[in-house]
């Protein structure tokens, strides 16, 4: 049974349809990425997952729960989380702050001390930072405190959404190392992407979305070497 099973799922905001009958599923331990181009409905499929946006058809099953159409906090209580495009992390809050407030759930809670303990040795910098605002790191420090956030709700699954958006390269490959950590852990991890040979070298698998479709999938080695992906979101003949 997969972790997470997508099921001609379609969602959009009122009159605008963005998806159309999306299958997926994500197995427990894997790296699963979403690609496609800017405006495709990556996010959109993230934000439906994760309960912010309501589906119109379709079912979502959580550890062969019926799940969808659930509010976003019930998810969470249920091991949803949501890691943002842009982060969104309390800018005048300190680092530690910022990740004692991720665990309100009643999931999350009694598991803060350990949660925090554990963050804190996937990413070291943060411990040094811990009391620093969180709004005076760099890009990539700040990254890592949004990854450090979603884990300290005690996911099942880590839904990340661009997480090298804006970020120099250096940047880039330390957010990726970060995720790494993260997934030898044994996380569940779904990423969506837009920098596409990031996210296919990191994926077991991947689904290329295009204008609410999938309209590819496979292993990320696969996919690296699909010629119309190596066309279109890779720049390569
Ligand atoms: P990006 O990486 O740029 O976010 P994406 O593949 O994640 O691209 P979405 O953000 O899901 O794409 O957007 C898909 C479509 O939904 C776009 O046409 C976009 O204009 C539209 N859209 C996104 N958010 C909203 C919203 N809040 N209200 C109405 N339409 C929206």
């Amino acid at each position: 049974m997969p972790l997470l099973e997508v099921s001609n799922l379609s969602a959009g905001y009122g009159d605008a349809e963005v998806l159309f009958g999306i299958d997926l599923t994500v197995d427990r331990g894997e790296v699963v990425a979403i690609v496609g181009s800017n405006g495709a409905g990556k996010t959109t499929l993230l934000r439906t997952l994760s309960g912010i946006v309501t589906p119109t058809a379709g079912t979502v099953r959580l550890m062969d729960e019926d799940v969808t159409g659930l509010h976003a906090h019930t998810l969470v209580e249920k091991g949803i989380a949501m890691v943002p495009e842009g982060r969104r992390l309390f800018p005048r809050l300190s680092v530690r702050r910022n990740l004692e407030i991720a665990a309100y759930s009643k999931r999350a809670r009694p598991k803060l001390a350990e949660s925090l303990r554990a963050a804190y040795e996937l990413f070291p910098i943060l411990q040094e930072r811990s009391d620093q605002l969180a709004g005076t790191l760099s890009g990539g420090q700040q990254q890592m405190v949004a990854l450090a956030r979603g884990l300290t709700t005690t996911p099942e699954v880590l839904l990340v959404d661009e997480v090298s958006l804006g970020l120099a390269p250096v940047m880039v490959s330390r957010v990726y190392d970060a995720i790494r950590a993260i997934r030898d852990t044994g996380m569940t991890i779904v990423l969506v992407e837009q920098n596409v040979g990031q996210a296919l070298s990191i994926a077991d698998r991947a689904y290329v979305v295009q204008q609410g479709r999938i309209a590819l999938s496979g292993s990320g080695k696969e996919l690296q070497s699909n010629e119309e992906v190596r066309r279109v979101y890779l720049g390569l003949e």
